[in-house]
């Protein structure tokens, strides 16, 4: 496959928190025809997407291998895994999906020379690491997920550099995005408490106040991965995973902006203006603004309900 040739694209894992979002970019690159999403639990909210599913659990060679042949596939987003905090309950369940997945991937990968997108996590970096990581610093993972992936690296080295598997990945931090809920990470907090307020809930956050993370907003990460499946071959020298900077704050600093924002919403002021009226018609043009909202109701196309997700007071 060229740089810029038909891509026929599968992704694993699809259902999930990146999925669901790298789906609609996919299909809005690559056109619906040729996106394939799979995951091993039912289809259940893919409803508004135009795509082909196929139910998949990433341990089965011979099913993987059966959607690859049978779609065409020349490229694919494994983003099937079991994250930290579920893996941590069950750690042998996250070694047996992570790592036997991978080796199905990339073995495949090996046969049928497709490329392929593996992401890594900020969890290969473990306490000795001081507060700044970069891409050289040691990889010494203190929870079985950081461990996943720091094999993940290594096998995604060895399989470009001795078998010539095109393989590319990105040490995703945090990621904040509000379509889908997060899967079990160490970073769910930052995208629950947005939830839990606008739910007016109370959130009790699961990490100090003073934790300090690295994180990055949705849509930023999609173009990230989707660059690096663009960039020539020959210009990457890492294939395990590159680092991926963008912010970091602290629990509380999150809860302080969240606080301010609601506070400031909550004002009399605010809040009138919001439900006030934007114009008046005059009595005697009533007719005419009935014939004209009943006109535009006749021409609109029927949409999705308009979900607001923001405080309204
Ligand atoms: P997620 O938990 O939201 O989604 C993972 C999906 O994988 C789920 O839909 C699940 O049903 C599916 N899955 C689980 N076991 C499977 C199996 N055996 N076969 C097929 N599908 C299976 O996770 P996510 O946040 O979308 O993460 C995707 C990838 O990105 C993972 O590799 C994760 O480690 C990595 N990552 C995510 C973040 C983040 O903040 N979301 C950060 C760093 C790295």
């Amino acid at each position: 496959m060229g740089e810029s040739g038909n891509r026929r694209v599968l992704v694993t894992g699809a259902l999930g928190q990146i999925g669901m979002e790298l789906l609609d970019a996919l299909i809005k690159k690559y056109g619906p025809d040729n996106v394939t999403a799979s995951d091993i639990r039912e289809p259940s909210n893919l409803g508004e997407f135009p795509v082909r599913f196929s139910k998949l659990d990433v341990q089965n060679r011979e099913q993987f291998e059966e959607i690859i042949r049978s779609n065409n596939i020349n490229e694919v987003y494994h983003l099937a895994a079991i994250l930290s905090a579920t893996g941590e309950k069950n750690p042998e369940l996250c070694w047996r999906i992570n790592m036997d997945g991978l080796m199905n991937v990339l073995e495949l990968g090996r046969r049928y020379r497709f490329r392929i997108f593996a992401p890594s996590s900020i969890a290969v970096f473990g306490p000795d690491i001081g507060p700044v990581a970069s891409q050289d610093s040691p990889l010494n993972p203190s929870t079985i997920y950081g461990v996943t992936k720091a094999a993940g690296e290594m096998m995604a080295e060895y399989y470009h550099s001795n078998h010539g598997v095109d393989i590319r990945g990105l040490r995703y931090p945090g990621l904040i995005s509000w379509k889908v809920m997060p899967g079990g990470g160490t970073t769910d907090y930052a995208v629950e408490i947005f939830h839990s307020a606008i739910a007016s809930k109370k959130y009790s956050c699961f990490v100090r106040e003073d934790t300090k993370l690295p994180m990055m907003y949705m849509d930023d990460a999609i173009e990230a991965t989707l660059q690096l499946m663009d960039a020539p071959s020959e210009n990457l020298s890492v294939r395990g995973g590159y680092n991926l900077p963008s912010l970091t704050f602290t629990a509380k600093e999150l809860y302080d902006k969240i606080k301010a924002r609601y506070d400031k919403q909550i004002s009399p002021y605010y809040a009138a203006s919001r439900i006030w009226t934007d114009a008046i018609i005059n009595p005697l043009d009533t007719r005419t603004w009935i014939s004209m909202g009943i006109e535009a109701a006749n021409h609109a196309p029927i949409e999705k309900p308009f979900n607001l997700g923001v405080i309204q007071v």
